[in-house]
């Protein structure tokens, strides 16, 4: 049954209001009151003081769809099926309401009822020894028993340090039609993007000290999310995120504006989905506050948008583009995200002032990078010194990934210490400079000036990530 994109959202959310959700609107990209986060990588990111206890929430039953990006999947984009850096996802939350019990019942009368998905084409993972969640699923639903798989902690359980932590069961759609008998067969279909998972649902049922031993909550939690643009590839038919109704259109937008034509060059599609999904992620960020800058989350926005802009050099444009792009996302979001509207010219304005910045260096930095590479290749070196890394990043504006990344393909790395410590004695001159304690005003000085704070490779918001994400 053909459903668009916005058909799933509304069911999905009215589906649990009748359950008697209260549904709420997506929060914020940026997280309130929450350090060790980024920027919001899930629905339940946002409702942490409710399910600390925290905070009192406005019911114990909610439903939300909730703006997410992820940065940790950056890598996948434009090469899986299912990966983007922004994507929705769907959820449904019990504070220490209902249990197991309920939601995997609701769950299969949504998917298997409500969206009249075929049995067949399902599949189920739970957690290894989560014999109770076996039992509903084998007792309260008429799932295929043989279709159920038990995994262990790396996929089906959630656990962030030490606090409220527990097993998850996870729901597969069969997208190429596979036989698969056997867990392993089951998770190599995964790994080949044959099977693809689009829904969690989490049973946050203990509290761990993380040493490995776990109590038992007397009010346990449920915090499920589910991939809106994976639901709509299954409800739409389509190979991938890319190809769904809202997604689709931005695609052929940016096909016309680049003159590429999509699905005949295996690396031009990748370079058209990349651009398509960054600037999607770029017009959320700017519109919920994120702006361009070297550190945090404003870093990943000024990540994102020159990545796309260099897949754009890759295609061969030359001018300032990824503005053009902004309007198809506009017009694809805009209903779901009215703020997209009515923050358009702004959004606009500051994707130019990025692009623009970054083009007036990007040819440059391309031809020393080039150099760079190919004085390795002669001299047999595998690794690039930090030094080098820096000056493209420093006078050329290239993110350290972005040089990675280039690398890469050379199967050259980045000396990160050297290029950690350059870095460093930058900060420090530019600090000594300018006076001990003033940091006003470092984003307004030329690139090339910049007091870059960034220190690390970044993984803190994979490392803060909670390990199911959700
Ligand atoms: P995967 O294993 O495919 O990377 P995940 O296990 O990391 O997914 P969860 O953390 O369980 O994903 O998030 C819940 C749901 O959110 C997933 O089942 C999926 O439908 C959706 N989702 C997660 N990451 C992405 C992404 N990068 N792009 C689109 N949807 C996503
Ligand atoms: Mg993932
Ligand atoms: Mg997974
Ligand atoms: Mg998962």
């Amino acid at each position: 049954k053909f459903m668009k994109t916005s058909e799933i959202r509304e069911s999905y959310l009215g589906f649990f209001e009748s359950k008697g959700h209260l549904r709420m609107d997506s929060f914020s990209l940026v997280p309130k009151n929450d350090k060790s986060l980024l920027l919001i990588n899930a629905g339940m990111a946002p409702l942490k003081p409710y399910f600390t206890g925290v905070e009192e929430p406005p019911r114990r039953r909610v439903t939300t769809c909730q703006k997410c990006i992820r940065t940790g999947d950056i890598e996948n984009v434009g090469k899986t099926s299912r990966h983007g850096t922004f994507f929705e996802m769907l959820g449904n939350f019990s504070f220490g309401d209902y249990f197991k019990n309920e939601i995997i019942p609701w769950a299969w009368e949504y998917i298997t009822g409500v969206l009249q998905i075929p049995k067949d084409k399902l599949f189920v993972t739970i957690y290894l020894d989560d014999d109770e969640a076996y039992e509903i699923w084998t007792t309260k639903t008429d799932m295929d028993p043989n279709r159920i798989f038990r995994l262990g902690k790396e996929d089906n359980f959630w656990e962030h340090g030490s606090g409220p932590c527990g097993p998850c069961t996870e729901i597969h759609y069969n997208k190429a039609g596979v036989t698969v008998t056997t867990a392993e067969e089951f998770v190599k279909a995964g790994d080949e993007d044959k099977i693809v998972e689009f829904w969690n649902l989490v049973f946050t049922q203990f509290d761990g000290d993380g040493k490995g031993n776990y109590e038992r909550l007397a009010n346990p939690n449920i915090d499920t999310g589910m991939g809106l643009e994976r639901m709509a590839t299954i409800m739409q038919g389509v190979d991938n995120i890319f190809e769904i109704d809202i997604v689709k259109d931005i695609l052929q937008g940016v096909c016309g504006i680049v003159g590429k034509e999509y699905g005949k060059d295996k690396n031009t599609d990748i370079s058209l989905r990349i651009i398509t999904d960054h600037v999607k992620s770029v017009s959320m960020m700017l519109c919920d506050g994120v702006q361009p800058s070297n550190e945090g989350r404003g870093y990943v926005l000024r990540r994102l948008l020159r990545r796309a802009a260099r897949h754009g050099r890759l295609l061969g444009v030359k001018d300032e583009f990824l503005y053009k792009v902004v309007d198809f996302v506009i017009d694809n979001y805009g209903d779901a995200y009215p703020a997209l509207h009515q923050k358009a010219d702004y959004i606009k304005k500051i994707v130019t002032l990025e692009e623009k910045r970054f083009n007036e260096t990007i040819d440059s930095g391309m031809d020393i990078l080039k150099e760079y590479i190919e004085e390795a290749v002669k001299e047999n070196k595998t690794v690039l010194e930090g030094e080098k890394a820096f000056k493209l990043y420093d006078t050329y504006g290239f993110p350290l990934e972005l040089t990675e990344e280039i690398l890469e393909e050379k199967s050259i790395t980045v000396d990160i210490e050297e290029f950690n410590k350059n870095m460093k004695d930058q900060r420090e001159r530019a600090r000594a400079a300018r006076g001990e304690s003033s940091y006003m005003g470092a984003d307004e000085v030329p690139l090339n000036k910049i007091d870059a704070s960034i220190t690390t490779k970044f993984d803190g918001y994979n490392n803060t990530t909670l390990k199911s994400n959700i």
